[in-house]
């Protein structure tokens, strides 16, 4: 199996920021999460860099369009490895090579009568350097610009899109994946209920020389359209190059939505003129804002992937980034929201668990992988969420839902942490008796950080190599490198040798809380469980009392919904007010704001009673509820949202 993924190119008349950033990230997990599955990649990034922006911005460094290109180019070059990005491409419109090829494309399609020569008088917007419909305009301004086109008349050439249109839409519905998520294919295909307009391909040299000549007519060049995303072939060595034949076929796309359009409509329907396949699957996600704003360069509220990874550490920039984001919806950046996942999420969950269970481990087992025991229960339930785990994180993976996936792995090392409380491995250990429960416990620790340590490998490469490290493997050894090698219950190896390291993600603040978590984190939560636990006992057995029958259980309309927004709800800590769909909208009031952001719950399925009474609450009317189990993690209450395991539609019966 093969696998070819892309990055947009990127337009040079900007530094790299964080939305470069994510893109390129997210092209790099997936193509990690392609080599962990034993297949081959190939992974290209690059500049665009014709055009009127361009050589405009060159003038005003006084230098030529080639030098500027050249320095912004390598700006992009030299950010990826700053972030562990590893393309195995970095594609320039200027390489000459690529430039030959869209002339060859060029001279193709003119021969066959799909573009031609005409007049057109249009909106013309500078910033996006192209004609605008009078339906895009907003308010008379260009949505993306905020400022009015131009009026301008010229001769140009045109490609006619029109002819391809309904090739076009027949196959995006024959291929429901062509475009995801399905917003993005839904408001492609109500663009593409109108009638296309053909598209205008070249610049009078006379306006503008920073581009690829025509070759049928020298007073005219091209850029964008048939200048960028022909990039995706010309990578590969279209039309005669081996890699083209190998890696076509497989082409995925990832872009932000701002360029939707080019992607989802330009680019297939110049395919399709070509006489190529169109490509697999195109990924669509939309803009991080900085706090509640847009970023923007007139703002001054930028974001540098180069210093992000200075300050918080490229594994948790990573991390983040894929977590926090929605695919596909917007989120928010702010440091503070950094801050609290490398401390929760990185600190307080995974490295804890990884330093704590390494150092029993050196203390009861002398630091070497103990052998599994016979399996309680409570080890069958680890076990099965562990698999649970691997099999949802492969599909969510797969479906570029990193969110979810992730979700799923933090599920299972919460369930861990648990297990270590309830097991209590510092008690078996003062009872020799205990010796091979002891161990069983141990193992299956191991077990459990070694498959973290195989999923986490696409997201944080760094992180995944430490724990390898302490775990006492070489990180090529398929058990932390191969799914589904990898990805089996027991297959650490009794016996083996664990290594010192050092803790993988140390909190930023509160030293303080630092030495605890290093020192008597076990014994502390240890002793703050064992009366919680009492209590929730005493709770469980006074709900058994209260039986129902069948016909009252009859009357609770149980269902799944899907939750489409949520925010905040003022003044509450507590509350988190949640539109969900079941299927019809509705309002719903959950006080699980403590455990769970809005961006977090967006996009789930949850269980609600739909025939709760409605009430009001802080304002809000609440029209339903929504299901949540309660359960300790680390001596502390935590409410974690009931789900379903496969995919079922909004508003399925629960019964
Ligand atoms: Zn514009």
């Amino acid at each position: 199996m093969t696998t070819y993924i892309t990055t947009p190119i990127y337009y040079v008349n900007a530094e790299p920021h964080l939305g470069h950033a994510y893109t390129t990230i997210i092209a790099d997990t997936y193509s990690r999460f392609r080599r962990l599955c034993g297949e081959d990649v190939r992974f290209q990034t690059g500049t665009d860099e014709h055009g009127d922006k361009i050589a405009e911005a060159a003038g005003k460094e006084q230098v030529s369009p080639g030098e500027y290109v050249d320095r912004i180019s390598a700006l992009y070059r030299k950010s990826w490895p700053l972030l562990d990005i590893a393309p195995d491409n970095f594609i320039r419109t200027t390489d000459a090579v690529h430039i030959q090829t869209v002339q060859r494309v060029l001279q193709q399609v003119y021969d066959q009568g799909d573009i031609y020569f005409g007049e057109y008088s249009g909106l013309y917007c500078k910033g996006c350097e192209r004609f605008l419909t009078e339906k895009e305009l907003v308010g008379g301004n260009c949505p993306d610009h905020q400022r009015p086109p131009e009026q301008i008349t010229e001769q140009n050439y045109f490609f006619r899109m029109s002819r391809y249109q309904q090739a076009l839409i027949d196959h995006i519905h024959a291929h429901p994946d062509f475009i995801t998520p399905e917003r993005y294919r839904n408001e492609v295909l109500s663009f593409l209920s109108e009638p296309l307009e053909d598209l205008c391909i070249s610049r009078p040299t006379a306006r503008l020389t920073w581009g690829i000549p025509l070759p049928f007519d020298s007073r005219f060049v091209t850029y964008v359209w048939f200048d960028a995303l022909i990039n995706y072939l010309t990578g590969i060595g279209y039309p005669d190059g081996e890699s083209f034949e190998k890696y076509w076929g497989a082409a995925e796309h990832v872009i932000a939505k701002d360029i939707l359009k080019p992607h989802a409509i330009y680019w297939p329907t110049m395919l399709l003129a070509m006489g190529l396949p169109l490509y697999q699957r195109l990924h669509v996600h939309g803009y991080w804002n900085v706090g509640d704003v847009k970023m923007s360069k007139s703002i001054g509220n930028v974001v540098r992937p180069a210093e992000l990874a200075a300050e918080y550490g490229v594994d948790t920039v990573r991390y983040f980034l894929l977590r926090e984001m929605s695919f596909g919806l917007d989120a928010s950046f702010t440091s503070a929201a950094i801050v609290t996942r490398k401390n929760s999420d990185l600190a307080n969950d995974l490295g804890n668990l990884f330093s704590r269970s390494l150092a029993m481990l050196e203390k009861y087992t002398q630091g070497l992988v103990p052998a599994p025991g016979i399996a309680l229960e409570i080890d069958e339930t680890l076990t099965q969420a562990a698999l649970q785990m691997l099999s949802q994180y492969h599909e969510n993976m797969e479906r570029f839902q990193f969110h979810r996936a992730l979700q799923g792995v933090w599920e299972l090392i919460s369930h861990a942490n648990k297990y270590i409380v309830v097991s209590e491995p510092w008690t078996l250990a003062k009872d020799p008796a205990q010796q091979p429960r002891l161990s069983a416990v141990l193992y299956n620790l191991v077990e459990c950080l070694r498959l973290l340590a195989l999923v986490l490998r696409p997201v944080m490469p760094q992180t995944s190599a430490k724990m390898a490290a302490g775990l006492g493997l070489e990180n090529d050894d398929p058990r932390i490198s191969h799914f589904p090698q990898g990805a089996h219950w027991g297959l650490s190896t009794a016996g083996t040798r664990l290594q010192k390291t050092e803790a993988i993600f140390p909190r930023v603040d509160n030293p303080e809380k630092e030495q605890s978590a290093a020192g008597k984190s076990v014994a502390v939560s240890a002793k703050q469980s064992a009366p919680a636990k009492e209590k929730k006992k005493a709770k469980v057995e006074s709900v058994e009392i209260g039986v129902i029958d069948f016909f009252h259980f009859q009357q609770v309309d149980l269902r799944v919904a899907e939750v489409v927004a949520a925010e905040r709800i003022v003044k509450s800590d507590r509350l988190l007010k949640l539109t969900v769909k079941a299927p019809e909208e509705r309002t719903i009031v959950a006080g699980i704001a403590q455990y769970y952001t809005p961006e977090e719950v967006v996009g789930r399925l949850v269980l609600i009673v739909a025939n709760l009474k409605p009430v009001e609450l802080m304002g809000v009317q609440s029209q339903g509820m929504v299901l949540a189990a309660s359960t300790m993690v680390d001596g502390k209450k935590r409410l974690v949202l009931t789900t379903v395991s496969g995919q079922v539609v909004a508003g399925s019966k629960v019964a």
